[in-house]
């Protein structure tokens, strides 16, 4: 196809591509930035919930960030960029330990979280040898029980480096911190592995709650996955439940635990404490 390799198409080429490159370099480099101090940084928390008593179950941080140059950007942007660039190990550590200080200061105010917190981290961060050994330190700094923090891991990265994760999951094990698998069914593992990973949670990927009602392949998807994840004796949370219609389809094909914005948005953190841990 020649005219792919005209010169004009190659200089339009050229430039979108350095533009999106140029973007992601100041993304990256005021990231690097604020993860110094933490400026612009905030740790929301989402609700998880029973989805038959819908009582809490515990709560995902998820981060949030505001760039003084360039505003509100989101995790889906900066994440993946903080992965490719080398930020983060730092990212991972930074919301790791704020999520810790938070634990810490509710069990001071003696309005302890029953449930566990669930902290994002990526592949990157978990594969590292010395991470278990750096969490575990972090628990005794802030002398909080593992049995308070839950790690999220996304089924695609797990399968990255199958090998590397099973050593930390059994590292995490013994300190009591539970692992979910997020974003499940748009990897590629087998439900037997994430059995011998130990993994307490399998979460669906919103992709297929969504709208699930309407979705006949959908359906057949995510009763097959309730169904062997219960089996396995792990528990399954279903992802972006966002009408009732959803949650009454999920609760009669036997899913356990839900999030979305049906019942409960991200909030800042403090503002999460107040609604569910009333002092
Ligand atoms: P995730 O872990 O799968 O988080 C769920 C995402 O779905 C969040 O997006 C949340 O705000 C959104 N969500 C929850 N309920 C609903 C709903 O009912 N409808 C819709 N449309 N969306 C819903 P968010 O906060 O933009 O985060 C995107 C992704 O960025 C996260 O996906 C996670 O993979 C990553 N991420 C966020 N915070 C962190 C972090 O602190 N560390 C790391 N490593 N990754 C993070
Ligand atoms: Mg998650
Ligand atoms: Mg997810
Ligand atoms: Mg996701």
């Amino acid at each position: 196809y020649q005219a792919k390799h005209s010169p004009s198409h190659v200089v339009i080429y050229d430039r979108r591509m350095s533009e999106k490159v140029e973007r992601e370099v100041a993304i990256a480099g005021q990231l690097q930035q604020a993860l110094k101090d933490g400026t612009g940084l905030e740790l929301y928390v989402q609700g998880q919930f029973n989805i038959t008593t819908r009582e809490l179950s515990g709560g995902e941080v998820l981060l949030r960030w505001h760039d003084p140059l360039m505003g509100r950007i989101s995790p889906a942007d900066f994440i993946p960029i903080a992965e490719e660039r080398g930020l983060i190990g730092a990212l991972d550590k930074f919301v790791l330990q704020q999520s810790c200080q938070a634990i810490q200061q509710w069990q001071q105010q003696g309005r302890g979280l029953s449930q566990r917190l669930s902290v994002n981290v990526s592949m990157a961060s978990f594969e590292q040898a010395d991470f278990g050994i750096w969490l575990e330190q972090l628990l005794d700094r802030f002398d909080i029980n593992g049995h308070q923090l839950e790690l999220e891991i996304t089924e695609s990265g797990l399968m990255h480096n199958p090998k590397g994760a099973l050593k930390t999951a059994s590292l995490l094990k013994q300190l009591g911190i539970s692992l979910a698998i997020d974003d499940f069914g748009t990897g590629y593992s087998s439900l037997a592995y994430l059995k011998q990973f130990n993994a307490t949670k399998v979460k669906v990927d919103q992709a297929f709650i969504m709208g699930i009602t309407d979705q006949e392949r959908s359906q057949a998807i995510v009763r097959a996955t309730i169904g062997m994840v219960r089996e396995l004796g792990m528990q399954v949370l279903a992802e972006g439940v966002e009408t009732e219609q959803d949650a009454a389809w999920l609760v009669a094909a036997g899913c356990q635990f839900a999030q979305g914005y049906l019942f409960a948005r991200p909030m800042r953190i403090n503002e999460f404490a107040d609604s569910w841990l009333p002092s």
